[in-house]
């Protein structure tokens, strides 16, 4: 499942930044999650609690920001936020527009514990 390899990827990105910072434990996850990067929360939420037990992210609780798809217009210049697959602006109209946010998935915070 893809949210398989996704989770073992962030699992490991939490475990360097907590080695980098002499962390014993992370008891928080927090990542934000475009509505457009293909990732079903629900599926993620399960699959970190099942992968987390292995490691450093044990004790962890996974907090998922709902970004929504950010999108600027070219010719109003101004922008739209869509909770759907949806690239128009809401302003003009135009389809003339770059996507600023929400298609991918970020680690923002960890929270760590050090002794
Ligand atoms: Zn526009």
């Amino acid at each position: 499942m893809h949210e398989y390899s996704i989770v073992t990827a962030l699992i490991e990105q939490c475990e360097q930044l907590a080695a980098k910072n002499n962390a014993t434990a992370i008891t928080r996850v927090e990542i934000k999650l475009g509505i457009l990067s293909g990732v079903e929360p629900g599926l993620l939420s399960t699959a970190f609690d099942t992968f987390k037990l292995e490691g450093i992210c044990r004790n962890s609780e996974l907090i998922m920001q709902i970004q929504p798809l950010l999108v600027a217009c070219n010719d109003c210049n101004k922008q739209t936020l869509h909770n759907e697959r949806c690239v128009i602006c809401s302003h003009c109209h135009s389809s003339n527009t770059n996507v600023l946010d929400g298609e991918d998935m970020m680690l923002m915070q960890l929270e760590l514990e050090q002794e």
